[in-house]
């Protein structure tokens, strides 16, 4: 069901109570490196400021695990966010209490406040009630536009919007989960998808449900050997889920049942330790040593995923084909980056998820240059996964 958004409200007088995805990573300095997901919160926030609305931002960073941490304050993204607006953007030294409660209520039309880091709390991932309460008092509308925290029963996510009155989505909210519904909905057929990356875990559940849409499953990255071990090759001291081989090897199982074709890896960058940044040698899966891991896939198989991706008329492609920030072991990732910018020039849809694969394209250079970039790696699993939002399903539905 669509959800109401910013634009279904009249903002003005009203306290706005927002949850953005302010998790940025930070320098040992304290500076901003990466502004992206501060700049994808800016339609919301102009939004509600132009429409004469005050606006009380709230977001987690990092993982404090419920303690006040000095190096994980959201002081340097008011600094940045005030730099971005050219406006004040005053901060609150904590998201609940008398103090933020007195900057939140004085707040004119037009005004803006950044609160501390709701992760400074234990209760905010315990999604506490009472915690919750003291966050709501903040405002009288609830946003959230935080794609990227979306999957999480939070207090900011879940526990605040189940007692205001009002709670819709913010634009980035509202773009991000369209587009990828609409990927799943209605695809745009054949449809690949690409999935690497370390956890298999994650990736389970995107396989088990995007196999009712995909034409083929390319697997690369860490989580190929779990299934390449299911299938019975040697891995050598590659990266591998013991508990989960079983399930690899019924997914495979399915998978052939119902004719979707998959592809592993049939080369691979092969080293002796991931401590030591050592070139590596180029060997076939069946050859690789019992004291070898393999930490990108080789150029064979960059040559069989090109082949099949050629035919795509969508790509979904989340977690990277390797260690790719070790620059000798990225080639697999950066292809098949390459081949998806390639793909999209012509006419194919092509979307990335998952934060380090994001990562990984904006290294690249190439953030603008597939169809969409998803902010959030662990929602867009979701998503992709069938599974509904926690944080989508307490916002107010549209007639
Ligand atoms: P995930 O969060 O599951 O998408 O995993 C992303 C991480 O997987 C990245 O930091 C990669 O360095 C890592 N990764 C990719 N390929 C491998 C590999 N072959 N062995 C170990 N780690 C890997």
């Amino acid at each position: 069901m669509p959800k109401l958004t910013l634009d279904d409200l009249n903002l003005l007088n009203k306290r706005v109570l927002m949850r953005t995805d302010f998790n940025v990573p930070l320098s040992s300095a304290g500076q901003v490196e990466d502004d992206h997901r501060i700049r994808a919160a800016i339609p919301s926030i102009d939004k509600v400021l132009e429409d004469g609305g005050s606006l009380i931002l709230m977001s987690h960073l990092g993982r404090p695990d419920g303690k006040v941490e000095a190096k994980l304050s959201l002081k340097p993204v008011a600094e940045l966010l005030s730099k971005i607006l050219s406006r004040e953007v005053k901060f609150a030294d904590d998201c609940v209490g008398k103090e933020s409660l007195a900057l939140s209520s004085s707040l004119k039309a037009g005004e803006l406040l950044l609160l501390e880091n709701l992760r400074f709390h234990k209760e905010e991932t315990e999604n506490g009630s009472e915690f919750a309460q003291a966050l709501a008092v903040h405002g009288d509308i609830y946003v959230n536009d935080a794609f990227g925290t979306a999957h999480r029963k939070h207090a900011s996510t879940y526990g605040v919007p189940e007692i205001m009155d009002s709670a819709v989505a913010g634009y980035l909210m509202d773009s991000e989960v369209k587009y990828m519904s609409s990927i799943v909905d209605n695809p745009r057929i054949p449809m690949v998808v690409v999935l690497g990356g370390a956890k298999v875990s994650d990736k389970i559940p995107v396989i088990k449900n995007l196999s009712k849409l995909a034409d083929a499953f390319l697997i690369g990255g860490g989580m190929a050997f779990t299934f390449l071990k299911a299938m019975g090759h040697p891995i050598g001291k590659s990266l591998v889920d013991e508990n989960l081989v079983e399930s690899c090897k019924e997914i495979l199982r399915e998978l052939s049942k119902k004719g979707i074709n998959y592809h592993l890896p049939t080369d691979c960058v092969a080293v002796s330790s991931i401590d030591s940044p050592e070139l590596g040698d180029v060997c076939f899966i069946d050859e690789l040593g019992d004291d070898k891991m393999g930490v990108d896939i080789g150029p064979m198989t960059v040559a069989e995923f090109d082949h099949v991706l050629e035919g795509a008329k969508t790509v979904i492609w989340n977690g990277p084909m390797g260690i790719f920030e070790v620059p000798h072991w990225s080639n697999g990732t950066v292809s098949v980056g390459k081949k998806l910018v390639e793909l999209t020039k012509t006419g194919t849809t092509t979307v990335v998820g998952g934060g380090d694969t994001a990562s990984a394209m904006k290294q690249m250079n190439l953030s603008n240059d597939v169809s969409h970039i998803s902010t959030g790696g662990g929602a867009s699993l979701e998503l992709l996964s069938g599974n509904a939002l926690p944080g989508l399903e307490m916002l107010q539905e549209k007639e």
